[in-house]
Formats: C-alpha cells, structure tokens, sequence
C-alpha cells in the first residue's frame, strides 16, 4: 500500500424488506405512494393502537441472516432462539411514536460472516476475504422528512409512508482495508440480498442505505499495539457505491492530515467520542455535523406491546429449504460443473439466477460450458444492453439460442449478422441466414473452391512458395469472397491444404 497508514473501515448496511406490508400493521410497503397515503393508527403512533409482527417480514430476515452465515438468537442465559423487541426512543419529526421498535441487546442474528472477492484484478482472479458479521437485527424505519429544496424558506413536509416499514440493519466487524473491499462487500450484500428475495436494495429508492465507520492505523513502534488509531468516524448520507468509496479515501487522508498536525496526541482513538460526517459527493468532501449519541442516550428499554420471539429449529430450517442456492455456493458450482473460469462463473452469478438458468439450459444443449459462456457474452448480453430488456423477455430462449450456434456461421462476424436479422426481424436461423445473404457450406465444395482458386492464381502461389505468408491470405480472401460467410479457419486450412499439392 502507498499510504503510510492501514485504513480500517466498518460498514453499516440498512435494507429495506420485500414485504406486502409493514412491519407491525397492515398498511402497503410500497414506494412512490402518495405522500401519508399509506397509513394508520399503529404506524402513526395513535394512542390505544397495538402493534402485531408481520411474520413474512421475519422470515425474510432470517434468510438474510442464514445467508450471511449468522447465529440464530444463541445469547447466554436465554432460551436457544430467544430474541425481543426493544424501544429506541429518540425524538425527531419523521418519528410520530418519538421511539422506534427495535432490537438492543438480544438481536435475532449475530456473529456471521460473508466471503468477498478482493484480489486485484478481479476480472481474472478470485481472493477470498471473509468480513466478519458482528450482527443483523430487524426493526422499523422512520418516515421521511421533505425539505424545501428551493431555497425559498418554505416549509419541511413530513411524509410517513415509510414509518413501520421493515428494515435490517446488518453490521459489519471493521474487516475492510481499501475503498474497494468496501464497495465489493456492499456489491456481494446487494447481489446476495437480490437473489434471495430479501430485498431489491434500490440505493436510488433508499432501499439499501450505508453508513461506512472509518478510522486508520499509523505503525509507531513505541505504542502497545505498534500503531496510533485515530477516533471514529461514521460517514452518513452515502449515495452510491462509488460515493462510499470516495468517502472512506477522503476520511482516511483527512485523518492522516489531522494526525500530522495533532502535536499535543489528542486525535487518537479513546481520547475523542464518535463523531458523524455527511459526505457531499458534489464537493468531494465530508462535513463533520454532531458528536455521536451513546446507547444510553437512547434510553432502550424492552416494547411491552409486543411479545419476544422464539426462533425454533423447525422454522430455520423452512427457511433454509426456501432460501435456494446462494450466490457464493453458485460460483462454486459453475467452476466444477461446467470448467468455467473464476471471473466467468462471477459474471454469471451477478447476473441473476434467470441468466445462470439461460445458461444452464444452453450448456445442456450445446454440451460445452464454456463455448455456452462465451457466446453469452459475445452476443446475448450486447443485445440485452441494447434492447433494453432483461433475459426473461429474450426473444430467443436457450433453445432457440443453441439451434443457431448449432446451424448458424462459424464466422464471428457472419454470426453477428445473423443473429442480428434473426432479433429485428423475428425469424429463425435459416430463414435469417438467407436474408443475410450467407449459404451453408459443406467441406467437399469449399475444398473445390480452394483449389480452383489455387489454380486462378499462379503469381500468388509461386510468391507463396517463395515464403510470402500474404499470398496465401489473398488466395483465402478470393474463396472467403466467393463464399460469403464461409468459417475462415475451414477455408485457410482447405488452401493451406491444396497448396501443399502444388
Ligand atoms: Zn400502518
């Protein structure tokens, strides 16, 4: 590393659910509603009003937390599967309650962990790297407070469609050292999350949110631990995986600059409390906004309205059976099962289980993975981009896709052509190869047109034999022209072969 500092990063990952409902009421879970349109007594705080838990949510939670390898609710002194609500009470105007249901001390999911790929160049190597889950627990989020953003003075609206809309929280250990192990652990997360059916983590929509927790080591031989760490940081307002990155190269060098300046050892960790950053992505730049509240601030204290869950055997494993092949077990699989390289069976599990489906079908079909593979990428995926579509919609299934590798051209380029015909104008793969003007060729009559084409010309052939390799590519070009769409390599072996008749 060039940096004369280790940098040491925790991600907090909020995400919302995809529930019909909310978490303790029955109104929508849903975005882009009319503002308060989805509301109730419960979700507004209306005194007499009694929460009841969204069972669906919960089990949606817990297939996150056995994904990311997580203990189920194991605390000591409590019953195995034991966990319990909790207040957070805090007052702020997108919060109506002024407390938000939560879990504090008996999370349902702790101790996990998720692996990521953190080899520098990641298109061709896989490095595995697990960062720790300290742990992941379920609660409700808050409304969402609609500032005049005109400048004008108007006033702040308050919208709380999103009050009780399930959230889980999922707490990293300070496992990253780089910008990019934060962002390809935050790329795994919403990947994994995708697959399951957890959540859409929309960073847009504010379905997936981050907090990053930065600090850096400085090496000092004289300390205990043979370095200086400086205080925390958590950095707020992240709105996209590149803006988390910059954030945390930006807090890293800025407590670099800090530490260099702090003569009196005051900028150390212990000495100073937490403190909060809001990034601006526009300026590049965080801006340090409050000390941090304490747990205690909080005053936690257990949700008498709702009854503590217990987590049998039973229900992990439903869950379990239910969750499907996760995207790591996947990767797995597509390098023993099919010989795909690390980077390719990567580029397939990020896709999507429906396109590891696509792929599967056609392999079955054509018999080779890693041919299926690459004529994905060569031409399924360009015409996916192009088209705007996702490979559900694909006009040409994997069926159809392995009949045109099996009687389309061999030519690259020939290839291209067709299957360009075949998606504009909805046609199969004869018809398309007439329209784009190439024949299918057997080998006896491309044989003979090489040897007539051999024959036609004397100058090239005696340049050839005089070791000009170019004379042997005009005479290839004269039969590929003559026989437009003809497989190259067929052709140039076919002269090769009758000039060494000659
Ligand atoms: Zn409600």
């Amino acid at each position: 590393m060039a940096e004369p500092y280790k940098i040491v990063v925790g991600l907090e990952v909020h995400v919302q659910l995809l529930t019909k409902t909310k978490l303790f009421c029955g109104c929508l879970n849903k975005f882009g509603l009319p503002p308060n349109s989805a509301t109730c007594p419960v979700c507004l705080g209306l005194p007499g009003s009694l929460p009841v838990m969204n069972e669906h949510a919960f089990r949606l939670a817990l297939r996150a937390a056995l994904a990311l390898n997580c203990q189920i609710a194991s605390h000591p002194g409590q019953a195995p599967g034991f966990t319990k609500w909790d207040r957070k009470n805090y007052y702020y105007p997108d919060l109506p309650k002024n407390f938000q249901v939560s879990q504090y001390d008996l999370p349902f999911s702790h101790d996990g962990w998720l692996e990521i790929n953190v080899a520098k160049d990641a298109k061709k190597d896989y490095t595995a790297k697990r960062i720790g889950i300290i742990r992941a627990h379920l609660e409700e989020d808050a409304g969402k407070n609609l500032h005049d953003e005109s400048g004008k003075g108007r006033d702040t609206l308050v919208d709380l469609n999103r009050t009780g809309t399930p959230l889980l929280e999922i707490v990293s250990q300070p496992d990253m050292n780089t910008p990019e192990e934060a962002i390809a652990y935050l790329e795994e997360i919403r990947l994994l999350l995708r697959e399951i059916g957890v959540s859409d983590c929309e960073m847009q929509e504010g379905s997936l949110r981050c907090d990053a927790n930065v600090n850096i080591h400085i090496p000092k031989a004289d300390e205990p631990k043979g370095y200086v760490a400086t205080p925390l940081v958590e950095v707020k307002n992240l709105n996209s995986f590149r803006g988390v990155g910059r954030a945390i190269a930006y807090e890293a060098q800025r407590h670099y600059e800090e530490y260099q300046k702090d003569t009196a050892g005051n900028f150390r960790f212990g000495k100073m409390l937490k403190t909060t950053a809001g990034w601006d992505d526009a300026k590049g730049r965080t801006q340090v906004q409050r000390h941090k509240e304490e747990a205690a601030d909080y005053r936690y204290f257990p949700e008498p309205d709702l009854v503590p869950v217990v987590v049998t055997a039973e229900l992990i494993e439903q869950v379990k059976a239910e969750t499907g092949e996760l995207p790591s077990a996947q990767r797995t699989r597509l390098q023993t099962q099919y010989g795909l390289t690390p980077y390719d069976a990567q580029v397939l599990t990020a896709k999507g289980r429906p396109t590891v489906a696509y792929f599967e079908a056609l392999t079955k079909a054509v018999g080779d993975g890693k041919t299926a593979a690459n004529r994905m990428s060569d031409l399924v995926y360009p015409a996916l981009t192009e088209r705007k579509e996702e490979i559900e919609a694909f006009p040409i299934d994997a069926a159809g896709f392995a009949k045109f590798l099996k009687k389309g051209p061999a030519n690259s380029q020939d290839r291209r052509d067709v299957f360009k015909v075949m998606l504009e104008r909805n046609l199969g793969v004869e018809d398309a190869m007439i329209i784009a003007g190439i024949r299918e060729f057997d080998e006896d009559a491309l044989r003979a047109a090489a040897a007539a084409a051999v024959a036609a010309n004397p100058k090239a052939v005696a340049d050839f034999k005089k070791g000009k390799d170019a004379a042997k590519m005009s005479i290839v070009g004269a039969v590929m022209k003559a026989n437009k769409g003809a497989p190259n390599d067929v052709v140039r072996r076919l002269v090769e072969e009758e000039l060494a008749k000659v």
